[in-house]
């Protein structure tokens, strides 16, 4: 079987729709057909500030809404990224092999540390594609389910995979972007031409999946939309509208041409509300589910230490020949 591996950040007190659809819906499909490993990549969460007790919190919570939306630790392994140190360790032998000038590139870089203020963004913060890089080279994984935003940091992971293996010998499966271009950018409910995000979006603009369902049909309620009142499908001049049926479609299975169909005549506001109820229905289960995991936080502990001890099964060999190929002494 092809493997997968994707990883999400801890760094907020739920996931939002973008993650959801953007990536780890895939997930859940991929690991039917996958050997699939699935990260909360904590070591990433770190690298713009944060409680030590809310980032331990938000794993688990990471973790739960995982197991509720449907991954099973029968059919792929998920684990946090702390609990496999090789992660690290690999991250350092690649930033050896990354150009200063190539991580300066890194648009994400520029954006956050731009919101930061250049001064105080951390070195992490810069380093970050590396350590995503050594993530997913660890794992020999062939593709990566992401959405849009990480295509920049997968082509990284590409280069530094090939050139790891030219300058030391064949270790690194080079990974392809595995990008579903419908649901690849979820836009902010507010700014409908930005990606909804955890870290930038305004609470406005976010529908995250642990909120309360009226609090998130408020939200859709006040979404940005677009001059006319036709609903129909075209992103360039309707991103607000386009993103609604997106995630409408996304969310009930129906097509995009039968919603458009469905709401001929119709007005946004008739859109907006049945979207609301659709999100409803959707979320309900899956916080109960959240909730019922988290009830039992030792066994959820106990889960993802054995996914843990499965993934370093597969890390460890793959750090080890690393460190063979670069010349350094095997772990003793
Ligand atoms: P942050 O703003 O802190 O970077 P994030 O919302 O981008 O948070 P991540 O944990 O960085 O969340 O990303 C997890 C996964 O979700 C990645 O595969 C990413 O590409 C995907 N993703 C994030 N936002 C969106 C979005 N708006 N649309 C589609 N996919 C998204
Ligand atoms: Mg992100």
């Amino acid at each position: 079987r092809p493997r997968v591996f994707s990883g999400i950040q801890p760094t907020a007190d739920s996931f939002h729709l973008g993650n959801y659809l953007g990536a780890v819906r895939h997930w859940v499909a991929l690991q039917e057909s996958h050997d699939a490993f699935y990260c909360v990549v904590d070591l990433h969460a770190i690298t713009a500030g944060h409680d030590p007790k809310v980032l331990h919190q938000r794993s688990r919570v990471a973790a739960a809404q995982l197991l509720a939306v449907g991954l099973d630790p029968e059919r792929c392994t998920l684990f946090v990224q702390s609990q496999v140190p090789e992660h690290a360790q690999l991250a350092w032998v690649l930033g050896c092999i990354t150009g200063f000038g190539e991580a300066s590139r890194m648009t994400q870089f520029k954006d956050k540390s731009q919101k930061q203020g250049n001064e105080r963004a951390s070195v992490g913060l810069f380093t970050y594609p590396i350590l995503q890089a050594a993530d997913i080279l660890l794992y020999q994984a062939n593709a990566v389910p992401v959405g849009e935003d990480q295509r920049q940091h997968l082509e990284l992971s590409r280069d530094l995979a090939q050139r790891f293996n030219s300058l030391f010998g064949r270790t690194f499966t080079v990974p392809a972007p595995h990008i579903v271009k419908a649901t690849a950018k979820i836009t902010d409910l507010q700014d409908p031409t930005a990606k909804m995000s955890k870290s930038s979006s305004s609470p406005g603009g976010i529908v995250d999946l642990l909120e309360d369902p009226a609090r998130s049909a408020k939200k859709i309620r006040s979404a940005v939309t677009d001059t006319g009142r036709e609903i129909v499908f075209d992103e360039a001049t309707k991103p607000g509208i386009s993103n609604l049926l997106t995630i409408f479609s996304a969310l009930s299975g129906r097509g995009i041409d039968d919603l458009v169909a469905a709401y001929d005549g119709k007005g946004y506001g008739d859109l907006k509300k049945d979207l609301a109820e659709v999100v409803r229905e959707f979320v309900s289960p899956i916080q109960q589910r959240t909730r019922s995991y988290l009830d039992d936080p030792a066994q959820l502990d106990k889960l993802l230490a054995a996914g843990a001890e499965k993934a370093r099964a597969v890390a460890a060999p793959t750090l080890r020949t690393a460190y063979e190929r670069v010349g350094f002494f095997p772990p003793v």
